[in-house]
């Protein structure tokens, strides 16, 4: 289809509608302009971008609309009440699910002029940030001011810390900072119907049902996020780089999971299988190989460092010095060649799960044997990230050429999915729901789960307005 055709038949926006809305936030900033239209049709889900080099949009909202404050999502949100509008959250748009697709006809909330640094509380070492702010920028504040939030994904100059709220996102520096929920402490959020709900930042509360972590990973269907208070660090004064290659996955697991028994808690740790540590590291070839990276006080750090040495040699592990550990940093915001490749046919995506230690290594074989089962796949590779004492992140990337292209990318994601349930994993370990994974729902939490989803979205929007299709199935 042409984009003349996608403009002739896209759903618009009732007038009367955006002539309101128009008065909240300025003329300016709201957008009917095709090159808008377009530019927020789709995020960064990987089925999508490629149907879009061949002419295919998934959807065109019906406009743009960017806020600037809490207000003014307020008076958007009763406005679209009234009009029954739905409505979609889009931020930096990097979120690999199709969350911030402009489903239904819906209008785009674009939060990126929410974008600023509120305070830093030295103290208590908290720092108060508008959600539309884009990671990097958040990160240089923070870091002009001699702090580091911790969280720092793949994706650091294209998301944004609202968009790591709502899809319950994790840096890789993990494992010693924690994941989004574990640095959020308060926030401000619009309800559906356009009320604010302010969550008081404190270090921890007992009073009921957390309402906090109702918002983290909704994908936006339960409310938007306009502001939230987390958790900051002092910029670490020492480092230690180390690098330990292996026979195995089997080896390299339990090696890390040793050491994180001790209560070491180095920032980044990375498993990389066969595959991609001869895709990644010039001299290593198809063995498997371990980074390490703590950082913090210098003695901490020192310390630590003995321990990952003492444990990883004791457990076969080769030290393989500093040098692995640089080429990660330096290739650790590439994108990699998915689009690229897409545009000549290939079809690529990522999946990203999490188990126990005790079902990691079985997960992972059953991973790659059932992935490469799947006609036409000609790459499936994995690695371990985001580690915890009691298990890990499994992040596995495929391609193929297929004849059929829905197809082959339905049956990768089902064997990945299938294999994960099977092996008692989490069908996602921080890339969220959006509108693809939705599908999966059901291995996760069962019929029962999705029924007290359904209800809490009925409950808290009626009229469906907020993101609609979107983390459930609706019908629509
Ligand atoms: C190259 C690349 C690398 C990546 N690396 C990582 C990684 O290391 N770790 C990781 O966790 N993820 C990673 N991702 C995925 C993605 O960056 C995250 O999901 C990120 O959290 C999305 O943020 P965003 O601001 O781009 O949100 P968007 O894509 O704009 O939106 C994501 C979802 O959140 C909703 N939403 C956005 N903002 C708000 C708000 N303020 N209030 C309510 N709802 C909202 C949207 O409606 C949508 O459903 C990567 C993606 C890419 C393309």
């Amino acid at each position: 289809m042409t984009i003349s055709t996608y403009m002739s038949q896209r759903k618009k926006a009732p007038t009367g509608f955006l002539k309101e809305v128009a008065r909240v936030v300025g003329v300016d900033h709201v957008s009917e302009r095709e090159s808008d239209l377009i530019a927020f049709s789709l995020d960064y889900w990987m089925y999508a971008i490629g149907r879009s080099q061949h002419g295919e949009l998934p959807a065109l909202p019906g406009a743009v609309i960017s806020p600037a404050s809490s207000e003014e999502v307020q008076a958007i949100l009763r406005c679209a009440n009234r009009y029954g509008v739905p409505v979609t959250p889009f931020a930096g748009g990097s979120g690999v699910l199709g969350g911030a697709i402009p489903l239904n006809g819906s209008v785009i909330i674009n939060l990126q002029r929410m974008n600023r640094l509120i305070s830093v509380d030295d103290t208590s070492l908290v720092a108060e940030l508008e959600a539309g702010i884009l990671g990097v920028n958040l990160e240089r504040e923070l870091n002009y001011r001699g702090y580091s939030m911790g969280n720092i994904p793949q994706s650091l100059y294209c998301s944004t810390l609202g968009g790591w709220i709502s899809t319950r996102a994790a840096g890789q520096f993990s494992t010693k900072y924690g994941k989004i929920e574990d640095m959020v402490l308060g926030m401000d959020v619009v309800l559906p119907d356009g009320s604010p709900l302010h969550i008081r930042p404190v270090p921890r509360r007992s009073v009921g049902p957390s309402l906090k972590d109702l918002f983290l990973g909704a994908d936006g269907t339960l409310g938007i996020v306009t502001s939230a208070v987390v958790s900051v660090h002092p910029l670490p004064a020492a480092t230690a780089k180390q690098s330990y290659v292996f026979d195995s996955i089997e080896t390299a697991l339990e090696a890390v999971r040793l050491i994180l028994r001790t209560d070491s808690k180095p920032a980044v740790i990375r498993i990389f299988d066969h595959e991609e540590s001869h895709g990644y590291f010039d001299d290593i070839g198809r063995r498997v190989t371990i980074i390490f990276l703590s950082e913090g006080d210098p003695e901490f750090v020192e310390l630590q460092r003995k321990v990952v040495d003492r444990i990883a040699e004791a457990n076969g592990g080769q030290d393989w010095g500093e040098v692995p550990v640089y080429t990660w940093l330096r290739k650790r915001f590439d994108i990699g060649l998915g689009p690229t490749a897409m545009r000549l046919g290939v079809v690529a995506d990522t999946i990203e799960v999490t188990a126990l230690f005790k079902d990691a290594a079985v997960l992972y074989e059953d991973m790659i044997k059932s992935m490469k089962a799947v006609e036409s796949s000609i790459l499936v590779s994995g690695h371990f990230s985001h580690f915890y004492r009691e298990g890990a992140c499994l992040y596995m990337t495929f391609a193929g050429l297929p004849g059929d292209k829905y197809q082959y990318y339905k049956d990768m994601w089902a064997a990945a999915m299938a294999a994960t349930s099977r092996n008692n994993g989490s069908i996602s370990h921080h890339h969220g729901i959006g509108y693809w994974r939705r599908q999966f729902m059901q291995h996760e939490m069962g019929a029962s789960g999705i029924d007290m989803l359904r209800k809490i979205k009925s409950a808290l929007d009626p009229n469906s307005i907020l993101n609609r299709g979107k983390l459930i199935e609706d019908g629509n």
